[in-house]
């Protein structure tokens, strides 16, 4: 518990070897899964009108999700404009009781959870496991902005006045923040720069990827619904476009972007050329992941932590692997059995509890899959590769050799495994081979030898390092997440240097 007596604790989980709760969670997300969905811009709480467009699942294209209007570039303004009006009252409002509204979006989202679930499976291709973990996500992300906006903004800090004068620094909101988020976490990612930038004191403008706009209505509704007031937090759905229209606005303070490294650049180039105040941009963006294992790791182990970052979530986390290393020694026994587990994941519809991937998020993202398989299939390159199902856009899994860790140029994000050799003697070229693609996001490393786990940390400076474990996952308030470099400009989700930067400071000094 802290301060203020409030439960520190993460979300609870379902035990899905438990037949009973898997039933109940599978019964919950049916339920959830009518009416369909609709999402629209959404300005002070009321929607506004436009040609609605059919959602289609990725699973399939007969599975039409509900229907979504676009915002224009008037809706955009329209909502910045509004976004401003409500501010004031958000940012007087004290942080305990802009706390309390997070926290009772917490407890609705855990009531509704099915509902949650239904949609990231249907609009996001999630499966069960991934849904489940996003809205426990979700859920840690409102209680603990929550929390921190007590900790850190209920009262301003006394600094000390030896001359006499009563001296305290205190956090208030910027203004309106923009927060654009990505269709991989469309819940969890949505509702924590949200509930951040809310906590803070700001009010918000949401632009949701244009691949999951339903989730984010569901949630925009869901903190409404629990007390955020409809002027301090605005929806407005749309593509790229409609997030530069909202990026270009003069009343903007700051914005949050997760997304594609492009995105964030010309997010930050967008920004740099506005007249006014210098707005900062919070960054998370993509990586280039690479797993180090030599020859003193524990096979079985790397098998499974190695499958489990690549191929979950269908390899569509920025945390996921992309760069396995393996010791020469031991590569061709290490690579048989990855490939012999990887043969064990089912591909297919994400409802079914029984699958490991589903699809990835569309039509596009398969094309440039598949295009990257293929070309490294052509070259001879292709070790091992599952099957895909047809229907929705799956991908199966695919491993593909690499002679070195320079041939990745690229974020390939899907569950596609590059493998490339190392010789005992010649870690440190390797680590420098990883660092040269300028991402920083996150690191695995499978050894039992703690100073070679300490050589490559040190050497090595990504945000997020994950020692003899899989690499994806990051619990709120336990590994703040986020990296350097190519990868973003931190600070890091989920962590209690979150806020502050949300927020502006202020320091009064009293002559008593
Ligand atoms: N936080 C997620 C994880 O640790 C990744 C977030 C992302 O993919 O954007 O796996």
């Amino acid at each position: 518990r802290d301060l203020y007596g409030h439960s520190r604790r993460n979300a609870a989980g379902v035990e899905f070897g438990h037949r009973a709760a898997l039933d109940a969670l599978l019964a919950e997300a049916a339920a959830g899964a009518v009416p369909a969905a609709d999402a629209a811009p959404r300005i002070d709480g009321r929607p506004i009108p436009g040609t609605a467009r059919l959602a289609v699942s990725p699973i399939d294209a007969e599975t039409v999700v509900g229907t979504v209007i676009e915002a224009d570039a008037a809706a955009a303004a329209l909502a910045v404009d509004a976004a401003q009006r409500g501010f004031a009252a958000w940012a007087a409002t004290k942080a305990e009781l802009r706390a309390g509204a997070l926290r009772r979006a917490a407890d609705l989202l855990e009531a509704e959870r099915g509902r949650a679930i239904a949609l990231l499976q249907a609009e996001g291709g999630r499966t069960l496991d991934d849904a489940l973990a996003e809205v426990r996500e979700a859920t840690d992300f409102l209680r603990y902005y929550a929390a921190e906006a007590e900790r850190l903004f209920a009262a301003p800090l006394k600094l000390p006045g030896p001359t006499g004068e009563d001296n305290t620094l205190a956090f208030r909101g910027r203004g309106v923040f923009v927060c654009i988020s990505p269709w991989n976490f469309p819940l969890a990612i949505f509702v924590g720069q949200i509930a951040a930038a809310l906590a803070a004191g700001n009010a918000v403008v949401a632009k949701p990827a244009e691949q999951t706009p339903l989730i984010a209505d569901f949630a925009t509704s869901l903190l409404h619904r629990a007390g955020v007031p409809a002027s301090a937090l605005h929806l407005v759905p749309g593509d790229g476009e409609i997030g530069a229209h909202l990026v270009a606005h003069p009343l903007v303070a700051g914005v949050a972007v997760t997304g594609a490294t492009s995105t964030a650049r010309a997010i930050n180039r967008a920004l740099a050329m506005k007249d006014g105040p210098i707005v900062p941009l919070i960054a998370e963006t993509g990586g280039i992941n690479a797993m180090i294992v030599d020859a003193t790791a524990l096979p079985e182990q790397v098998t499974d932590d190695v499958v489990a970052s690549a191929f979950r979530s269908a390899g569509q986390r920025c945390s996921a692997l992309r760069l396995l290393c393996l010791q020469a020694d031991v590569a061709d026994k290490m690579l048989t059995m990855i490939a012999g587990a990887a043969r064990e994941l089912k591909v297919g519809d994400p409802r079914q509890p029984s699958t490991h991937v589903g699809p990835v998020i569309d039509a596009e993202a398969k094309a440039r899959l598949e295009r990257w398989i293929a070309a490294h299939a052509a070259a001879g390159r292709l070790v091992w590769r599952g099957t895909t199902p047809s229907g929705g856009h799956f991908v199966a899994p695919a491993i593909i050799a690499l002679d070195s860790p320079e041939q990745l140029t690229e974020e390939v994000f899907g569950p596609v495994l590059h493998v490339v050799r190392w010789r005992a003697g010649n870690l440190d070229q390797l680590v420098d081979a990883i660092k040269s693609n300028g991402y920083g996001l996150t690191l695995g490393i499978h050894s039992r030898i703690d100073a070679t786990v300490r050589r490559v940390i040190e050497r090595l400076g990504v945000g997020n390092v994950y020692v003899n474990r899989n690499m994806i996952g990051a619990v709120v308030g336990s590994q703040p997440f986020g990296g350097s470099g190519l990868s973003g400009t931190g600070p890091k989700a989920g962590g209690p240097n979150y806020l502050p930067r949300f927020a502006q400071e202020q320091t009064v000094a009293v002559n008593t």
